[in-house]
């Protein structure tokens, strides 16, 4: 853990798609909330993760205004777990918070976190105690997810946790050497481990805006998580295929049997038939699957950076100091990648 003697440095790290709406509500609710730390400074790390509306312009103007704001600028939207990626190898605090910028993660609840990370916690994570902002089909469909996941997967993930939460320098340090390019946060933040907390919280509707996570974007995370993370559904083939086999092998003496015994019988053309569409189906499923995985072991091997950032954007400090370690970028300036 960072030196008390200095003040420490927060990061949050904040993916904005599309959030010019509640930008400036994000702002003005948790630049006082972190000025109120004891003992810390902070930097607040917004991703511009390709939006199409006036975020960028409004974060760099932010920026302008407030040295501890950096924009990081990607150049197309590669979706939330990516900005995140980019976020938090941005970041230099000893702390690392992701957030959301729909304030549906209440920044009142920093303190705490911090405040548990300081008695010695390395992930604090922050519980949603009741999901009652949420559909009912969502919290269905997530509360199956999670079983489906958990039950699947020697790793356990921990129910209703986004990826609100607090992680020590150390932890991120360790979320950095994970390569993949297939980035299912919550199943990376668990993977790594470390000495975790738990704190609880109540979500709130979002405060403007619509969520960018459509049924189906959702199904796809849904199944990013399971293969990345279990190899059961692969696995399963084999128990089905040998079980279906011996089915086979023992209904095939039967009918031998029976043969010799009561003759020549005339073949049913209906159970023939249905037989053989059914297993064609199943072969196709297990087909399905196998290519799920190898679709992302094609995807890691081409070994493509996650995410690209354009430009980042940080006003210069009078005195040219800069939170943390960053480099001392001028908003003019500093295109990389
Ligand atoms: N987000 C992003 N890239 C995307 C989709 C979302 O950076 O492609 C950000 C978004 O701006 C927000 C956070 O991810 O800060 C959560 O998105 P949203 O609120 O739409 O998700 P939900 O709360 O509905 O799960
Ligand atoms: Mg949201």
């Amino acid at each position: 853990m960072a030196n008390h003697e200095e003040s420490q440095l927060l990061s949050l790290v904040v993916p904005f798609y599309n959030e010019g709406e509640v930008l400036h509500a994000f702002f003005a609710r948790v630049v006082p909330i972190l000025e109120s730390i004891a003992d810390t400074r902070f930097e607040i790390v917004c991703v511009n993760d390709g939006s199409a509306d006036d975020t960028l312009a409004k974060l760099i103007a932010v920026a302008r205004r407030d040295a501890r704001v950096r924009v990081i600028d990607l150049t197309r939207n590669f979706g939330k777990e990516a900005a995140l990626t980019a976020g938090i190898d941005e970041a230099t605090g000893d702390a690392v918070i992701p957030i959301d910028a729909d304030l549906q993660d209440p920044p009142e609840l920093i303190p705490t976190l911090v405040q548990r990370w300081r008695q010695g916690a390395e992930v604090v994570l922050a519980q949603r105690a009741r999901r009652t902002t949420d559909s009912f089909l969502k919290r269905a469909t997530a509360a199956a997810y999670y079983r489906v996941h958990n039950c699947l997967s020697d790793l356990k993930i921990p129910e209703n946790v986004g990826d609100f939460r607090l992680m020590d320098r150390s932890v991120v340090n360790a979320l950095k050497q994970l390569p993949e390019r297939h980035r299912f946060m919550k199943g990376l933040f668990a993977w790594v481990g470390f000495d975790t907390v738990i704190v609880q919280y109540e979500r709130e509707p979002r405060s403007a805006g619509e969520s960018k996570f459509s049924g189906w974007r959702l199904w796809n995370l849904a199944l990013e998580g399971i293969t990345s993370f279990s190899t059961l559904p692969l696995r399963s083939w084999t128990y089905l295929g040998t079980f279906i086999a011996m089915v086979a092998f023992f209904y095939g003496i039967y009918i031998v049997i029976r043969t010799l015994v009561l003759g020549v019988d005339v073949p049913g053309y209906a159970s023939v038939l249905s037989l053989l569409l059914f297993f064609g189906g199943v072969q196709l499923i297990g087909l399905g699957v196998v290519g799920e995985y190898i679709g992302r072991i094609y995807d890691e091997s081409k070994g493509r950076p996650i995410y690209l950032v354009k430009r980042r954007y940080q006003e210069r400090r009078p005195e040219g100091r800069v939170a943390g370690n960053a480099r001392v970028i001028s908003l003019v300036s500093g295109k990389r990648n």
